[in-house]
């Protein structure tokens, strides 16, 4: 039985063009498979969450993670009684849009673009892969996803201004998005800021000591897995303390998430897209443990020196290789070089390098930049 303000598929906006119902799959479901069965989710696997290849082929790629905050929004969703095959696609397709070598490769794009007085948005191109790039269907271009899942990609992370983004004006800007779609931003922390210090600490990056000093959520737990298990080595024994902050971060949220929902009033999905702020959300001191987390990995994991010099690499990657398609744009693939004359240049050139997985762009950059 799913709550009354979950998102029933019965009720969906439905998709840009008809098409015929499935016997056995509802549209929500649909979708799933066609996120799964799309060539911008495989290339996942090759592209950097936080750590290259280089580390350890055991450390999370972007399809692992993405594994991941599927298998959180799924538990979440199924726990309120919301929509959890939305949650699930929602979550599946959350990063579709994110360029090689993560945030570094991430930000270079960015700055290439503003140069050229554009930006760069993964969730904006995750919209532009959904709805354009992927193929598979005689009658249509890209995936033809439903409604609230397109709303969702938009949606999840962060509020649009209506003014800034004309071109988004069928997404309901002034809105809340629904709840399915508000949790998979909260899940996609709660996965990243465990996993990281999970990979952190198997990189002898972050030590068990700085662990412990640095975050107290995971040194309560800690404590008492060694009152528990005191002869356990160190590392099951972070085990166990870890996967208690990640149990204390999901239930918190959810427990949480139910009492603002209550005490909202809140009844309908409309209730939800019409309520001032987003319902779901940590308690205030969850929140604050969660920002220590976070914070922790800021400052000795993700701007770590000994990240800085790979970081520095995939920047320099991408912002010569878009230099070099701007001098030469007969160079770029023959499809690419079509859409440009619809599209402006530095465009197709971003939409082509964020498509990219790692080893592909390292490829391109030997071949058009290497010595
Ligand atoms: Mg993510």
């Amino acid at each position: 039985m799913l709550a009354h303000c979950a998102v029933h598929v019965e009720h969906s906006r439905g998709r840009r063009f008809l098409e015929p119902h499935h016997p056995y799959r509802n549209d929500f479901q649909r979708d799933r498979d066609r996120v799964i069965h799309a060539r911008a989710f495989r290339r996942l696997e090759a592209k950097t969450q936080v750590f290259t290849r280089r580390y350890s082929d055991h450390f999370r790629n972007r399809l692992t993670h993405t594994l991941e905050v599927t298998q959180i929004s799924r538990t979440i969703a199924g726990a309120l009684a919301l929509n959890s095959d939305l949650a699930e696609v929602l979550a599946l397709v959350h990063d579709i849009g994110h360029p090689p070598f993560g945030h570094a490769g991430e930000k270079a794009l960015d700055t290439a673009m503003r140069e050229q007085g554009l930006s760069f948005d993964h969730n904006l191109h995750a919209l532009r892969i959904v709805e354009d790039f992927e193929q598979r269907y005689a009658a249509f271009r890209g995936l033809n996803l439903t409604f609230e899942v397109r709303e969702g990609i938009i949606k999840h992370s962060h509020d649009y201004s209506a003014n800034e983004h004309p071109d988004l004006s069928e997404y309901l800007l002034e809105k809340r998005p629904p709840l399915e779609a508000q949790l998979i931003d909260l899940a996609d922390e709660i996965a990243y800021n465990t996993a990281d210090l999970d990979d952190g600490y198997e990189a002898h990056l972050l030590s068990l000591d700085e662990i412990r000093e640095g975050v107290p959520a995971f040194e309560r737990f800690f404590r008492e897995v060694q009152q528990i298990y005191p002869d356990a080595p160190d590392k099951l024994k972070f085990n166990e303390a870890l996967r208690r902050v990640l149990n204390r971060f999901v239930d918190d949220l959810i427990r949480n998430t139910q009492k603002r929902v209550e005490a909202a009033g809140i009844r309908t999905l409309e209730d939800v897209r019409n309520h001032p702020e987003r319902l779901a959300a940590f308690s205030p001191t969850v929140e604050s443990e969660r920002k220590q987390s976070k914070n922790f990995l800021y400052e000795n994991l993700y701007f770590s020196p000994a990240l800085a010099e790979e970081k520095d690499d995939a920047e320099r990657v991408v912002t010569e290789l878009f230099a070099f398609w701007m001098a030469h744009p007969e160079s770029l693939p023959h499809n690419y070089q079509q859409k440009a004359k619809e599209e402006s240049l530095p465009r197709i050139i971003c939409d082509y390098i964020a498509g990219m997985t790692d080893h592909f762009i390292l490829e391109q950059y030997e071949k058009h930049c290497g010595s």
